[in-house]
C-alpha cells in the first residue's frame, strides 16, 4: 500500500476546561486548513495504467519519474495443475506490490512472449519472432512517447530469457530517447525452506508454491501427480552445444519436477524476495542517470565511427 503522510493539519489537544473557550476559534482555523491540507496532501494513484485517468496518469508518470514497469507473462501449459496463465498471474503479483512498495506506472496485461517449445500442448499462444519483437519495441516507443523514459521489463517466464536481452541490445541499433531494462531474476538463489524435489523447472515445487501466493484458487496440488516431470535424458550432446529442441528432449510434457510438493511458506519466502528484490530495482533505476546520457553519446558516435577517437 502506498503511505502519504497528511499534511497541514496540526494535532491538537483540547482539554475539557479549555474547550468552549477555544472552541470558534479551533473549527474557523480547522475549516481554513482544510482545503488546503487536501491540496498538500497527494492523492492516491493506482499503480495500474489502465485504472488511471488522463490527468492522473500524467500525475502518475510524474510521481515515478518516469520509470514504468512492463511485466511480461506467457500462455502456456504448466504441468496438469496449474492454470495456462501462470507467468502473467505471478509476474504481475510481483511486480503490482513492488509498485506500490516504490511507486512505478504497471503497464496491462502482456503476455506475447517467445513460447514455441510448447506449441504441441493446448492452451499455447506462441506469436512469431517478428511479431514477439515488432509487438515488444511498438509498446515500449508508446510507453516512452507517454512520459516512461525508463522502461523495466520484468520478466516472468524462462522462455524469454534470450528474447528480452536481445530485445535490450537491439536498442542500440537506432536511437531511442528511453532505457529498456531487463529485470530477469525470478527466485531467490539460496535461503528459505529446504526444497524436498531436485528438479524443478517448470510447473514444480517452486513454481506451483508461487501461485499457492498469487491466486491458491487456481491450483489443483490433486491434479499434480497425473503425469510425469521427470527428466527424460533422451538427447547426449556435449556442453557447450544448443539445440532448440533440448527441452522437449527432457521434459515432453512440459512439466519439470513435482508440484505435489509445493507449500504457502516457500512461496510466501519466494515471492517477498522477489517483490522487496523488484522494489529495489525500481528504486536503483529511479536513481540512474547515466545509462540515457550514455546512449546518447553512443548514438552520437555512431553516427560517424571513423571520428570517434580512442
Ligand atoms: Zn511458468
Amino acid at each position: 500500500m502506498l503511505k502519504f503522510a497528511a499534511e497541514g493539519i496540526m494535532p491538537m489537544t483540547i482539554t475539557t476546561s479549555t474547550r468552549s473557550t477555544i472552541l470558534f476559534p479551533v473549527l474557523t482555523l480547522l475549516l481554513a486548513t482544510i482545503p488546503s491540507a487536501a491540496q498538500a496532501a497527494p492523492p492516491k494513484l493506482s499503480v495500474h495504467w489502465e485504472e488511471l485517468t488522463a490527468a492522473d496518469f500524467r500525475e502518475g508518470i510524474h510521481r515515478s519519474q518516469g520509470t514504468c514497469l512492463l511485466p511480461i507473462g506467457i500462455l502456456e501449459k504448466h504441468g496438469p495443475h496449474l492454470p495456462l496463465g501462470t507467468d502473467l498471474l505471478d509476474v504481475r503479483y510481483a511486480a503490482l506490490h513492488a509498485a506500490e512498495q516504490e511507486y512505478a506506472v504497471v503497464f496491462p496485461e502482456y503476455y506475447f512472449g517467445q513460447i514455441a517449445e510448447a506449441r504441441h500442448e493446448p492452451g499455447t499462444v506462441s506469436y512469431s519472432r517478428e511479431m514477439q519483437l515488432a509487438l515488444l519495441q511498438e509498446t515500449t516507443d508508446e510507453m516512452a512517447r507517454n512520459g516512461c523514459k525508463k522502461v523495466v521489463i520484468v520478466n516472468g517466464h524462462g522462455g524469454n530469457d534470450s528474447l528480452l536481452p536481445f530485445f535490450a541490445q537491439t536498442q542500440l541499433d537506432k536511437p531511442h530517447d528511453y532505457v529498456v531494462y531487463v529485470f530477469d531474476k525470478l527466485s531467490p538463489p539460496s535461503g528459505g525452506p529446504a526444497k524436498k524435489t531436485k528438479i524443478d523447472m517448470h510447473a514444480g515445487e517452486g513454481e506451483t508454491s508461487n501461485v499457492l501466493i498469487s491466486r491458491p484458487d487456481l491450483v489443483h496440488p490433486d491434479r499434480a501427480g497425473q503425469e510425469s516431470g521427470a527428466d527424460q535424458h533422451r538427447l547426449n550432446l556435449p556442453d557447450g552445444v544448443y539445440t532448440g529442441i533440448w527441452w522437449y528432449a527432457r521434459f515432453p510434457n512440459h512439466y519439470s519436477g513435482d508440484g505435489s510438493a509445493a507449500t504457502k511458506e516457500l512461496g510466501k519466502f519466494q515471492m517477498d524476495w522477489w517483490i522487496d528484490t523488484l522494489t529495489k530495482t525500481i528504486k536503483a533505476v529511479k536513481a540512474d542517470h547515466e545509462s540515457l546520457k550514455l546512449q546518447n553519446e553512443f548514438y552520437e558516435k555512431a553516427k560517424h565511427p571513423l571520428e570517434t577517437q580512442p
